[in-house]
Order: structure tokens, then C-alpha cells, then sequence
């Protein structure tokens, strides 16, 4: 019991030492799988945990130092765009939950209570989607960086992301 209250502590600890420390997704270039890696303490090189292939990685100063994502160290690839880290199923659970709870109060002809719901569940996905930072992704291998590094890519742009993922997939041969 106390064991697991020194872990939970300790992994407590670890979370706020994480301060500062760039996180890395590094995208499997073989089947997509995601693999965490801390930027300053990466191996040279990680397996994948799905297909077990080898990928090598090489970090630059700016992402080991937690100061700008300049150079992705999974494909050497330096075109990067910023979306929100947003994890869609919490937006539609919100809105699902709304509904149901809105759909109760319709059936008992309280319409107006009704859409004043369906109205707050659209409010907090609004106020959640802004609340939440950035995630910078790399346009060749969909590598995604969380940090406390300035942001300065651009966002998402579908020319770019078309021409970036063929050359990159060619490059591997998945093409
Ligand atoms: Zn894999
Ligand atoms: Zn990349």
C-alpha cells in the first residue's frame, strides 16, 4: 500500500521534472504505430512494440533542448504544421452525452430545457478546444512533438501534406 503511494509519488515527480522536456511521437514508417520518446535522454535508435522494426533516430539540438522542433529525428524531414491537441472521441462523447441528457428532457416537452443543453455540450467542446496547446506533426512521417518550445510552424496546409507524404513514402518504398 505504501509502496504504491511512493510510486504514485514518484511518478508524480517525474511528471513535473518533465517540465521543459520535448516529448516525441515517433510514427512507425512501417505500420503507424505511435512510440514515445523523450528528446533528452533518446536512444540512437527504438523498435517498434508492434512490428519490431528498427527506426532510427537522430535529435537535433533545438528538439534535445526543448528550444524549437527544427529537424524531425525520425525521417530528417524540416516541414512541420501545428494542430490542436485534440483528442476527437472527448469532443463527441461531450456532444453524444448532451444529446441523450437533451433527448429526456424533449420527450417530457421541456424543448426549451432541451436545447439549452444541446447548446452547453456545443459551448464546452468550444472552451475545451481552446484551452488546449498545440501539437506540432511532422508532414513526411506524422511524427507529432509536445513541448514547451516556441511554436512557429504554420498550420496544416493539404498541397503541402500531398507532396511531402509522397516524396517521403517513395523515400521508404511504401510507394
Ligand atoms: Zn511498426
Ligand atoms: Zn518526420
Amino acid at each position: 500500500m505504501a509502496r504504491v503511494a511512493a510510486e504514485a509519488r514518484s511518478a508524480r515527480e517525474r511528471e513535473s521534472d518533465n517540465l521543459g522536456v520535448l516529448e516525441i511521437v515517433a510514427k512507425c514508417s512501417q505500420c503507424d504505430a505511435g512510440l514515445p520518446v523523450r528528446a533528452a535522454d533518446a536512444p540512437a535508435a527504438i523498435k517498434c512494440g508492434r512490428c519490431g522494426t528498427e527506426i532510427p533516430i537522430s535529435i537535433s539540438d533545438g528538439v534535445r533542448e526543448d528550444r524549437a522542433v527544427d529537424r524531425c529525428p525520425v525521417c530528417g524531414g524540416g516541414d512541420f504544421y501545428i494542430r490542436k491537441d485534440f483528442d476527437p472521441k472527448i469532443g463527441l462523447a461531450v456532444v453524444v452525452i448532451g444529446a441523450l441528457i437533451s433527448g429526456v428532457f424533449y420527450w417530457f416537452g421541456k424543448d426549451l430545457v432541451a436545447y439549452g443543453i444541446l447548446g452547453c455540450a456545443a459551448l464546452i467542446d468550444l472552451v475545451v478546444y481552446g484551452r488546449l496547446g498545440d501539437v506540432t506533426v511532422c508532414y513526411r512521417c506524422h511524427s507529432e512533438f509536445r513541448g514547451a518550445y516556441r511554436r512557429t510552424a504554420p498550420g496544416f496546409d493539404l498541397h503541402t501534406a500531398d507532396e511531402l507524404e509522397l516524396e517521403y513514402e517513395r523515400k521508404i518504398g511504401r510507394r
